[in-house]
């Protein structure tokens, strides 16, 4: 895989750290709504094939093995809540249309099968579609997400796994735990399959 274990990620966000800093320059201006974030691996090649295998090609059989990475990712740096409930971040209701599955979910449903924690994809509503995110910038990003999630059930003093396949800006992260946080979850803690080397 591209990750090298050697470099310490930024455990507020995953971005990996090139000098020996206790967290990126981005999560000591602005802390985040979640306690932490946990990456696979890096969204470059090699390993960013299977994201692609997985959202482009639609080859489902990415999936279980995107899991099995983050779950080992998860095994490597431990500490996560023994009740975690996994919930994975709704799609969009253009991409559900475009891909006829959600690429966080079918993640989702392998890593709560290799950790044994229960998942509920019902626990996060997304209310619009936002304008294509590659198209902005990180405060137009942020400002796009926040509102697009709500809580449809009370997930009071639970632990939440939020997964998702790739992190880019944290924007939608950050919008997701925030909807979680309002629904009662004590702490949300990130998973994700990869994170892009560097905030755009
Ligand atoms: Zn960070």
């Amino acid at each position: 895989m591209a990750s090298d274990p050697s470099t310490a990620r930024c455990p507020g966000c995953a971005l990996r750290l090139g000098l020996a800093a206790p967290h990126c320059a981005a999560c000591l201006g602005t802390p985040w709504a979640f306690a932490r974030t946990i990456a696979a691996f890096d969204y470059a090649p090699p390993a960013d094939t299977l994201i692609r295998q997985l959202k482009t090609q639609l080859r489902l059989s990415a999936a279980p093995v995107l899991a099995r990475l983050l779950a080992q990712a998860v095994w490597r740096q431990g500490a996560t809540p023994p009740d975690m409930l996994l919930i994975p971040v709704p799609s969009s209701r253009a991409s559900l249309r475009r891909r006829g599955m959600n690429p966080a979910a079918e993640i989702a449903r392998g890593l709560a099968a290799q950790l044994a924690l229960p998942l509920t994809c019902r626990a996060l509503g997304r209310r619009r579609d936002t304008a294509r995110q590659t198209a902005l910038g990180r405060q137009a990003r942020l400002r796009g997400a926040a509102g697009v999630f709500y809580g449809r059930q009370d997930l009071s003093g639970r632990h939440v796994g939020l997964v998702d396949d790739v992190m880019t800006t944290g924007s939608t992260a950050q919008a997701a735990a925030r909807a979680l946080l309002a629904a009662g979850a004590a702490s949300v803690t990130v998973l994700v399959a990869a994170r892009t080397p560097q905030v755009l």
